[in-house]
């Protein structure tokens, strides 16, 4: 599995087994777990076969989604403060990231469609696994789920809208010169 760090500044002070986080990452290049100990994220890569330059790309790594290569957020999704929160242009090709006021409220409804396929893989695993759990066990991990996951689904949600509504648009979405 690859780790990509997507904010190389934000470095989290957690510790995860008595080493510090840069201690874990440096362990982590030694031995070939990462490339580069500085671009490390604890959000893994979920798809390392996943192309560059694609949409899907775009979405796992939260590029941005005309040229694909610049960061789409400010901050990491579990860096509360800034959850969600846009550059206002790619700092790669300067393409706008929020072509008009409200424009990702509509990600709300790419929310909804993320946590329903949640519920409805967590509901399929219980089957699988544990057939006989009573169903507030279901609901629990349904909901329990649904919460820890919430800061990336709605980063998730709003990168799969800037896909869906941004991409066509071209080089840049709306040239730099027309807002002017
Ligand atoms: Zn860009």
């Amino acid at each position: 599995m690859e780790w990509t760090w997507m904010d190389a500044d934000r470095r989290p002070s957690t510790s995860i087994g008595g080493l510090g986080m840069r201690q874990l990452k440096m362990e982590m290049a030694k031995q070939g777990i990462v490339e580069d100990p500085h671009r490390f994220t604890i959000v893994p890569d979920l798809c390392p076969m996943v192309k560059k330059g694609t949409a899907l790309y775009s979405i796992l790594h939260f590029k941005c989604p005309y040229c694909r290569e610049g960061e789409f957020f400010l901050a990491h999704p579990y860096n509360l403060r800034r959850a969600g929160d846009l550059h206002e242009r790619c700092p790669k090709c300067n393409g706008r990231y929020t072509i008009e006021p409200g424009f990702y409220y509509g990600a709300m409804y790419v929310s909804y469609a993320l946590g329903v396929a949640i519920a409805v893989a967590v509901w399929v695993a219980f089957l699988v696994l544990a057939p006989d759990a009573a169903p507030h066990w279901i609901v629990g991990t349904v909901g329990a789920v649904i919460l820890l996951a919430s800061p990336y689904l709605y980063a998730l949600s709003r990168i799969i809208w800037a896909n869906m509504f941004l991409a066509g648009r071209g080089p840049g979405g709306l040239p730099p010169k027309e807002e002017e």
